[in-house]
């Protein structure tokens, strides 16, 4: 039951052959086999599960279910969820329990969705290995030696694992995509402003985006039907009228046409992931699809302009993180001047302090028109890339990172190493376009390789489509780790 998806799931609980506190049980169960081992949860709560999914057999027995009620689902801990401790991944939100629901939050409440808990995170989100949490890191299920990605790793290594059938991510520079990647399961960072951002912590607001991972394109697709919508406590969020994300799911490609950017096939793609990239592009010919080679030529600009503009708005962000109205607060201080900065000093690790840094310089008197106001630019120029790329081409094809799963501590000491894991994802967040990655095969040590789509603005139908239909005709998606 484990290894399955939210589509088998919902048909099981719709057929009566199960019941969601059995399925509940049953992950739970898994959860604390596991979990020791692969970290990937910083907090379950068994009892506030089974009440949820105990509530949802009730609505199902009235006759009032809905297509995905009952059926489990993890929380990236950045969602803030009422009653739940809601940490980020930080100590400095060791202690806090959330007096609310993120918007995501209701969605899936109202959906009937029990929750199966809380995942492990790179501490506010910043980190492409999961190694930057208060909370330890992650273990990737395919070789514990090895790191799941980030931020959102808890997510991709508990679905990659059996231990919920899908999670939610959120996804700044990659952390949707990247995680999804190496740990060999689905996941779609939609269009900005597609899913709201209130009650998900911020990191870096103008590129922070919620999504939907699992096993495969069809699940993401059912999960963004929830997850998706119009939310006015959230300024960016766009009023569009609801759809439905799996309407496209069944059409045949016959005409797509794939975007090849000459740039994310260069030297810095070898191995085993262009080949697998290489035989996916196959796959879609036979498919039916057409290729044409395109250009992004700002895009190797993508990762500077990220490290400006990401640190700039977290910096803004985190200041709210004072030890005054809650969080973590230093136990002994002089006065208040004290109570900040020794705060502050303990509460943050030292990635989030780098970013503080480095965002408060690119903001400062003098700087700001060197830096900031530079990266900006380049974010527009990415943006046209793209544009002028969608006048050739349906959907962008390329790989979702240039290597599979590291191990843990490789990266640790060499920031710059570590970003540029994000080197193919990050063009996709500043320019505000949907991205997402699905499993397109395994290395020589057994590793998944991801396959990146990138979609012009609010395609989100169209790219579950081209995976669902490449899903259809492989099994990439199909293969868990032994645990
Ligand atoms: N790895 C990138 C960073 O560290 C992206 C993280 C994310 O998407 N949240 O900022």
């Amino acid at each position: 039951m484990t290894q399955h998806t939210i589509k088998q799931i919902a048909d099981l609980l719709a057929g009566g052959k199960t019941s969601s506190v059995e399925l509940c049980q049953d992950y739970l169960a898994r959860i604390a086999a596991h979990n020791p081992t692969l970290n990937a949860f910083i907090t379950v709560d068994a009892e506030r599960t089974l009440a949820e999914a105990r509530a949802a057999d009730q609505v199902r027995a009235a006759g009032r279910a809905g297509p995905l009620t009952g059926v489990p689902i993890a929380h990236k801990d950045i969602f803030c969820a009422e009653g739940w401790l809601t940490t980020c991944g930080s100590r400095m939100l060791h202690n806090f329990v959330s007096p609310y629901d993120a918007h995501v939050i209701s969605q899936y409440k109202a959906a009937g969705m029990p929750c199966l808990g809380k995942t492990n995170m790179d501490e506010f989100a910043m980190g492409s290995s999961n190694e930057t949490s208060w909370y330890g890191p992650v273990k990737n299920p395919w070789d514990i030696a090895r790191v799941p990605g980030g931020s959102s790793g808890g997510s991709a290594a508990c679905v990659a694992a059996g231990l919920a059938p899908a999670a939610t991510g959120t996804d700044t520079g990659g952390s949707i995509r990247q995680p999804a990647a190496l740990c060999g399961i689905t996941g779609i960072k939609p269009t900005y402003g597609v899913v709201s951002r209130y009650g998900m912590i911020a990191f870096a607001s103008s590129l922070d985006q919620g999504g939907p991972m699992a096993r495969t394109a069809e699940d993401c697709a059912l999960l963004l039907n929830v997850m998706a919508g119009f939310d006015p406590r959230d300024s960016t969020s766009l009023e569009r009228d609801k759809e439905d994300y799996a309407r496209d799911l069944a059409k045949p490609l016959d005409g797509l046409r794939i975007g090849l950017p000459r740039e994310f096939f260069g030297e810095g793609l070898t191995g085993a992931t262009a080949k697998a990239v290489q035989d996916a592009i196959e796959q879609f010919r036979k498919l039916g699809a057409t290729t044409v080679e395109v250009s992004l030529p700002n895009s190797g600009l993508s990762v500077a302009a990220y490290y400006v503009i990401a640190p700039a708005e977290a910096s803004s962000n985190l200041s709210r993180f004072d030890g005054v109205r809650y969080g973590y607060r230093t136990p002994e201080y002089a006065d208040l001047t004290d109570m900040y900065e020794k705060t502050r000093a303990e509460g943050f690790g030292a990635e989030v302090k780098r970013r503080i840094m480095i965002g408060t310089y690119v903001l400062s008197h003098g700087y700001y028109d060197a830096y900031y106001i530079q990266a900006q630019k380049l974010r527009r120029l990415i943006a046209q890339d793209f544009a002028e790329a969608y006048k050739q081409c349906d959907v962008i094809l390329g790989p979702t990172a240039p290597t599979t799963a590291f191990k843990i501590g490789e990266k640790t000491d060499d920031p710059v190493q570590m970003y540029l894991s994000d080197i193919y994802t990050i063009a996709v967040n500043l320019a505000g376009l949907p991205g997402m990655s699905l499993p397109c095969g395994f290395d020589g040590q057994g590793l998944p390789i991801g396959l990146q789509l990138i979609g012009d603005y609010f395609s989100e139908a169209r790219m579950l489509n081209v995976a669902h239909q490449y899903q259809l005709a492989t099994d990439w998606h199909r293969k868990s780790p032994d645990l």
